[in-house]
This record gives structure tokens, C-alpha cells and sequence, in this order.
């Protein structure tokens, strides 16, 4: 967005020394429009330089408010729902970027319209970059520090951690290649398909293709039931070994789906083939373009499955030495489905917004109500601690960070803190460091955010304002990775009661 602002910068700049200075100056209009706004050419002339600043400001404001207004206004995707839109910044130290930075975060806190609404989208990522924004002294840490303060009070932004282990290779001077995600937790990492001349760690015109997610606990089931002694030496390995067969029948699924969605021609998505969205995309064949996205095997339930193979989860020693296998199986042959395809197949964490209630019926029909597995109406999401489990923010990176290594199609990690938290933005920061700090690649904060439509007063209170009274309130709630207008009528009772069993990670004031 660089050259936009310096547009209007050189713009306002020409107009306040043609009316305000009557000025008889040249100025070379071309020169201007790619000249930095920080320029000695602009402040040796401080009085159009103010005026184009104050302007330039003011204009970057309102677009992004316009921006927010249409992204929470127009109902574009399926017909009837918000489009889906993620934007990721936070690493531009250039005037100019950290200008709309600011004015992204500004306009996130200040909220919508006249109850100053807490947006839905778009869905706010904070690429955290050390050296840029991590620490005092660095030239974006102003923008840390309100990005914390816009997550305390809007849940948004997140935090894409450019510094992940797995993102490594990228180009320090090409932002199009630093960590990123659809802020649902979607990823692309390295491209086995680039292209000469582009970082396979390039992320513009990339996307998730297709994912297949595999049910875990309905597996170790399986295995149980299945598990004869003179063949395995325990129920783990015989899961492993259907399991090792699962991810081969998911890769064969995902193969197809590719070659259909392959075989369709780019006028069904016309304007994305044409406005060069597409990475790679040569004009003839979508598939140019597809090559470069991702395949994604995901998994549902590792909490569950782990009680079923051996009566404890991954919050033990023992759980965890058996999830780093399981996983590790996943990455291996993610591996070399990539090498041997030639296509980017990856370990995906499941959001499962569907299917974590849908298996759960499904298996609870099957095999009825078992404690600690089918005891709820839904499975864990991907790989994550249960939400019902009481521990810190701190545990619960420290337990979620040794899996998270293993995806490379996306995760998420988050943590539940109280409303209060806006009143102590360092705790926050320590929390987000810490989870920048242990490898984790993308984190977010869920803070309670009821809305009063009659007052505008925010806070957690449920159904009744404790201002006004008003029983029309909006209940914002992360379920996924997004918000959701009103996570109650928007989320099936799976996820509504996941929602609901969430135990809030305190302890987190102390540190
Ligand atoms: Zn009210």
C-alpha cells in the first residue's frame, strides 16, 4: 500500500503549497508520488508538510473505516454470510506502512459505527518479527503494544509469528514471503512447485486447496477392538500401522479431488485468474496456478484418541511421548506424498467447525457414551489441550508448542483470559511473547465480548446489559480461528457447548 500513500501524500503536499503558501515552487509531481513521506524535499517545508501529514493521515483513516464498514456489511460468501478476509501486517518500518498499520489497529479498537461494534472481519493477523516489533527500541513496537491493546478489548489481531522455525528461508526484504495465515489458521510453507526465481517460501497468490481431515478417536477404536496379541506388541502400534493406512487413503482423496478441481477451466473463477491472484497461473491451464497451493491432511480429536490408546492425553508425559508419534507419522508421509507428487501435501490442525459434532454423533451412536472421549457433544479440535482442562496460559503453551512444529498446513493455538486483561496489556505482551518465544507459529487470545445493541456497553455479561438493562445483545465468541456474529445461533451445539465448557487459563496475572 507504500506507493498509495505517497500518492495522496504528494497530492496534499502540491495542494497545501498551492493554497496555503501560494507558492510559486516547482515541483516535479512524478518525483514526488515516489518519494518517501519522510523526505527532507517535503520538510523543508514544514507548513505543507503539516498539512499533508494531517491529511494523508486522515485519508489513510477513513479508508481503512470504509474498508471495515464493507467487510461487515456486505454479505458476499455462500449469499448470506460476511466475506472471509484476513490481513496480515505489522513488519512494514517504512512511514508509510506503519501510517495504515496504525490506522488498521485504530480502527479495530475504535469499533463500528454508533455502539462502536467489535468487527467480525477482517480477521486482524500481527506478524511478529524480531528486530522489527518484538522489543523497546525496535521501529515497530509502538505498534506491538496497540496491536495488544486492540486484542484485549476486539480478540483481534492474532499473531503470525515470522520467526517460526518452519517459515525459515523466507526473504527479509520481500514481505510476500514472511509467515502469514488465512487468519483461520490456514498456512503455505515451502513450494515444491516454485517457480525459477520465486522463494518457495513465497505465500501472495498461494491457498489451501483441499484438506481431508482424519477422525482419530474413531481410528483407536477400531484398533481396540481389532487388537489380537500375537500380532502387535500393544494397541498404540497396531493404531499407528491403521492409521499409516488412513493417511495414504487421505492422500488418494486429496489426489482426486486436485484433478477435478484441476480439470475446471479459469473462467469459473475469472476475476482471480485475471487480476493475477494466482501464483504461477500461465494463462492456459489451472493447474499452473493449483500446483503451488496446498493439500491438506488434518486430524480431529488427538485429545480423545490418546484416552482411548492409553487412558491419559497429552497434558501427561506418557500422552505426549505417544501424540509426538502419532504426529510424527503425519509429517513423515506428508513428506513424501510432497516428493513423490510433486504437489505441497501438509499436516493440517483441523478447525472441524462441522465435523467435531457430526463424528462425535456418529461415534457416540457406535459406540456409545465413553468417559473422557464420548462424554460431550464434541471432539477436541486438531491437536489442542481440551478446553475444559484447568491449567495456564503458560502449560498450555508449553504442551500445545511441541506439537505445533509438526504442522505445515496451518495451526492455531489459543489461550481464554478474562475481560480484564484490557487493564493489564503487559501481562498480555508477556503472554504473547512467550508463545512467540516457544516456536509457536500463530496464537490468539479469547477475551469475552458481549456487545449491548441497545447502549453500546461491552464487557461479559450474557443476555442482560448491566447498563441499560437491554436483552439485544451480541455475543462474540472465537469458535475457530474467527469471530462469529453470534456464536449461539451461528455454531451447531457442538461447538456451542465447547464454547460453553471453556475454562478460562488464568493464573496469568501472577507472572
Ligand atoms: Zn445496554
Amino acid at each position: 500500500m507504500v506507493p498509495y500513500v505517497r500518492k495522496s501524500f504528494a497530492k496534499h503536499f502540491l495542494d497545501g503549497m498551492k493554497y496555503l503558501l501560494n507558492d510559486g515552487v516547482l515541483y516535479d509531481k512524478d518525483e514526488l508520488t515516489n518519494t518517501s513521506i519522510d523526505s527532507p524535499l517535503y520538510k523543508e517545508q514544514p507548513v505543507a508538510y503539516k498539512y499533508a501529514m494531517d491529511m494523508t493521515e486522515r485519508e489513510v483513516h477513513q479508508a481503512v473505516e470504509g474498508m471495515y464498514h464493507n467487510l461487515n456489511t456486505l454479505q458476499s460468501r455462500s449469499g448470506n454470510q460476511l466475506p472471509f478476509s484476513s490481513i496480515n501486517y505489522g513488519t512494514c518500518a517504512l512511514p508509510e506502512g506503519r501510517m495504515i498499520t496504525k490506522a488498521l489497529l485504530e480502527v479495530s479498537i475504535e469499533g463500528l459505527g454508533k455502539l462502536h461494534k467489535t468487527s467480525i472481519f477482517p480477521c486482524g493477523i500481527f506478524q511478529m518479527m524480531k528486530g522489527v516489533n518484538r522489543e523497546p527500541g525496535d521501529p515497530n513496537y509502538d505498534l506491538y503494544r496497540l496491536a495488544l491493546k486492540s486484542t484485549a478489548m476486539r480478540l483481534y489481531p492474532n499473531y503470525a509469528n515470522c520467526d517460526w522455525s518452519n517459515a525459515a528461508g523466507y526473504d527479509p526484504n520481500d514481505p510476500r514471503t514472511y509467515f502469514s495465515t488465512m487468519g483461520c489458521r490456514t498456512a503455505n510453507l515451502t513450494d515444491i512447485n516454485a517457480d525459477p526465481g520465486v522463494n518457495p517460501q513465497m505465500k501472495d497468490g498461494r491457498g489451501n486447496i483441499c484438506p481431508v481431515t482424519i477422525i482419530l478417536p474413531t481410528i483407536a477404536m477400531e484398533a481396540k477392538d481389532s487388537f489380537v496379541n500375537e500380532y502387535w506388541d500393544d494397541i498404540p502400534q497396531l493404531f499407528l500401522a491403521m492409521l499409516d493406512k488412513k493417511i495414504s487413503e487421505a492422500k488418494e482423496m486429496l489426489l482426486e479431488r486436485f484433478e477435478y478441481i484441476c480439470s475446471q477451466p479459469a473462467e469459473s473463477a475469472k476475476f482471480m485468474y485475471e487480476n493475477n491472484l494466482m501464483l504461477g497461473y500461465d494463462g492456459k491451464t489451472t493447474r499452473s496456478a493449483l500446483k503451488h497451493g496446498t493439500l491438506a491432511i488434518g486430524q480431529l480429536g488427538l485429545a480423545e484418541c490418546l484416552q482411548i490408546l492409553i487412558g491419559k492425553d497429552h497434558t501427561t508425559p506418557e500422552g505426549m511421548e505417544l501424540a509426538k508419534k502419532i504426529e510424527q507419522l503425519f509429517k513423515d508421509r506428508c513428506a513424501e506424498f510432497k516428493k513423490e507428487y510433486k504437489l505441497n501435501f501438509g499436516v493440517y490442525y483441523t478447525p472441524a467447525e462441522s465435523l467435531c459434532y457430526t463424528a462425535m454423533n456418529k461415534f457416540k451412536a457406535k459406540y456409545g457414551e465413553i468417559p473422557n472421549v464420548s462424554d460431550r457433544e464434541y471432539f477436541t479440535n486438531s491437536m489442542h489441550v481440551p478446553v475444559w482442562r484447568e491449567i495456564s496460559p503458560f502449560e498450555k503453551i508449553d504442551i500445545e508448542s511441541q506439537l505445533t512444529g509438526y504442522s505445515s498446513a496451518g495451526c492455531i493455538t489459543y489461550v481464554e483470559l478474562e475481560g480484564g486483561v484490557k487493564n493489564n496489556i503487559d501481562a498480555l505482551e508477556t503472554i504473547v511473547n512467550y508463545a512467540m518465544d516457544h516456536d509457536v507459529p500463530y496464537f490468539a487470545v479469547n477475551v469475552p465480548n458481549d456487545t449491548c445493541l441497545s447502549c453500546g456497553f461491552t464487557g461479559e455479561f450474557n443476555d442482560s446489559c448491566p447498563m441499560c438493562g437491554s436483552h439485544n445483545i451480541q455475543q462474540l465468541r472465537r469458535v475457530t480461528g474467527y469471530l462469529t456474529g453470534n456464536y449461539k445461533t451461528a455454531f451447531n451445539l457442538g461447538k456451542q457447548a465447547e464454547t460453553e465448557d471453556r475454562v478460562k487459563h488464568t493464573g496469568v496475572m501472577e507472572d
